[in-house]
């Protein structure tokens, strides 16, 4: 057999022997080639000045080290005028100048490295008989292509994401048109993206969410950009300031409960041990230092984001705890998933058609499912494998524990589920709060007719609903109608165009992934890096 078919090299290169050691195989090659091109004039020469050989480490073989030893050649340059006296034959597609290694097994270890990170590619590599070190790994994986991944984009989407929660943040760019993520940023100040916008000038049109830094940002690099509030957002910041509100009517939820609690058959209790109970008490004397401690530096005049650095408590559960009236207790534990009051509506997406995970993740998380897509693709999983056998008939089903209460989450969810979709007891609840607080009822229909105004782009509804907002008796409500006013632009521009974030959140949640297996000192550059080496999403 030919041992030159089996051992590709390139177009001028000669095998000559080939060795197989215990752990190594060695392959000598010479260069075949009377003449070559000076690097820097272009001009052929046939006058060979020296020979020489270079070792390279190659692509493993049967998971044996493979090492190159490549007789090459200088020549002399023949241009009189040409600064470069000597130079050496060059193997563009097959090795770099000065290069230890072969190109196909650097792209390798790149490989790897975009897959698993710097720990793990060194191990993989290892195996299958490629030595690199971590270092080398890094270097190949940070390797700078994000320039083009970003050139001329026009449509820019942008959001943040968490390193830490409540304590990094960055930002994640992607091109809304071709649908993939051109760039992370190690932050999410207004400077950091102003930078990168600056040496981006083909931006047209930048959906935001509604965080100030980034509306800054565009207005001060770019005032030619066009900025779009998301549809996506606007709907969570609309399902958030509800759930402001509800925390606020705190007292009520509970009664509301109480009273249902009051008409059911007698419950029954769960027993809790004494060193449960003790535990229980330590949590809620901990949770109740916090929201004094948090109270206390508001009272101070320090601004939620400074809370959050010092306290460490997330800002959402800052923002619940500054508006909240007392101390919000934990309700009884829940005995229902979160997903349960949306199955019948993702069950219906199912039967339609729609059978990824995350897109119905995103449709139920824009309607206020408080969770993350975990358990959506839990359900759809068990959808596709077939239902198990058949219960023996006569066994009862098993009585389903009853919620005891309703958390402000909860009740939230419930206020966007159609009446048709609440079972008795959850129509029964929200009546009864309806009762003790007519404004929930107010705060219900705005936030079904918003709904329907952002999901069907209806921007003549727009302005009657601002006007409803401004005259409601829910103080959120008024702020949020204020804020949406201040943003009137880019809210519009939402109604107007089709761009939707939507595949961001996506992204987010891939890079909440990759966050995991992360090669700790590498850390932020890396994981752009390996963002960015993804494939462009489906459309
Ligand atoms: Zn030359």
């Amino acid at each position: 057999m030919d041992l030159a078919l089996l051992f590709r090299l390139p177009e001028g290169l000669r095998l000559l022997r080939l060795t197989v050691l215990p752990q190594i195989v060695r392959v000598e090659a010479a260069s075949y080639r009377s003449s070559s091109r000076c690097p820097s004039c272009q001009t052929v020469s046939e006058r060979i000045h020296s020979y020489y050989t270079r070792t390279l480490a190659d692509v493993p073989c049967s998971s044996r080290r493979v090492v190159l030893d490549l007789h090459v050649r200088k020549f002399r340059c023949t241009n009189a005028r040409c600064p470069q006296r000597v130079f050496t034959e060059r193997f563009p597609d097959f090795v770099r100048p000065k290069a230890r290694k072969t190109l196909r097994v650097g792209e390798l270890i790149r490989a790897l490295g975009l897959a698993l990170g710097g720990r793990g590619a060194q191990r993989l590599a290892r195996l299958l008989g490629i030595s690199a070190s971590g270092r080398t790994v890094l270097r190949s994986v940070m390797r700078e292509e994000a320039a083009t991944a970003s050139r001329g984009v026009r449509i820019l989407g942008v959001d943040d994401f968490a390193f830490r929660r409540s304590y990094r943040y960055g930002t994640l760019l992607m091109d809304l048109e071709q649908r993939r993520v051109i760039d992370l940023l190690p932050d999410r100040t207004q400077g950091t993206l102003t930078d990168w916008l600056q040496r981006h000038p083909d931006v047209r049109i930048m959906s935001r969410d509604r965080g100030g830094d980034y509306a800054a940002a565009a207005r001060a690099s770019a005032p030619s950009v066009e900025q779009v509030a998301d549809r996506f957002h606007l709907l969570l910041n609309a399902g958030e300031v509800v759930e402001r509100y509800l925390t606020r009517q705190h007292a009520s939820l509970r009664e509301a409960a109480r009273a249902l609690a009051s008409e059911d058959a007698p419950r029954r209790t769960t027993k809790r041990s004494p060193t449960d109970m003790r535990r229980r008490q330590e949590r809620r004397a901990a949770r109740l230092a916090r929201f004094e401690q948090v109270r206390a530096l508001s009272r101070e005049g320090v601004a939620a984001r400074q809370i959050a650095e010092e306290t460490g408590v997330a800002r959402a559960t800052i923002y619940r705890y500054l508006s909240a009236t007392h101390f919000p207790e934990h309700l009884p534990r829940q005995h229902e998933r979160p997903i349960e009051p949306s199955i019948p509506s993702l069950q219906e997406r199912w039967n339609a058609g729609e059978h990824r995970p995350l897109t119905l993740w995103r449709e139920i998380h824009a309607q206020g499912y408080p969770a993350g897509v975990a358990q959506v693709r839990r359900l759809v999983m068990a959808w596709r494998t077939p239902p198990p056998a058949p219960r023996i008939a006569g066994s009862p089903l098993p009585a389903k524990e009853e919620a005891i209460s309703y958390s402000v989450r909860q009740t939230r969810w419930l206020l966007t589920k159609p009446q048709a979709a609440l079972s008795v007891r959850e129509a029964l609840y929200l009546t009864t709060l309806k009762q003790l607080c007519p404004a929930v009822a107010e705060a219900q229909r705005l936030l079904a007719s918003f709904h329907s105004l952002i999901t069907e782009r209806a921007s003549a509804r727009l302005d009657g609903w601002l006007e409803q907002c401004e005259h409601s008796s829910i103080a959120e409500v008024v702020r949020f109608a204020l804020g949406l006013r201040r943003d009137d632009a880019a809210v519009r521009a939402a109604l107007r165009y089709p761009w939707s974030q939507g595949p961001v959140e996506g992204q987010i949640n891939r890079l909440k992934l990759l966050k995991r297996q992360m090669y700790g000192r590498a850390g932020f550059a890396l994981l752009r890096q390996r963002l960015l080496a993804q494939p462009t999403l489906p459309p």
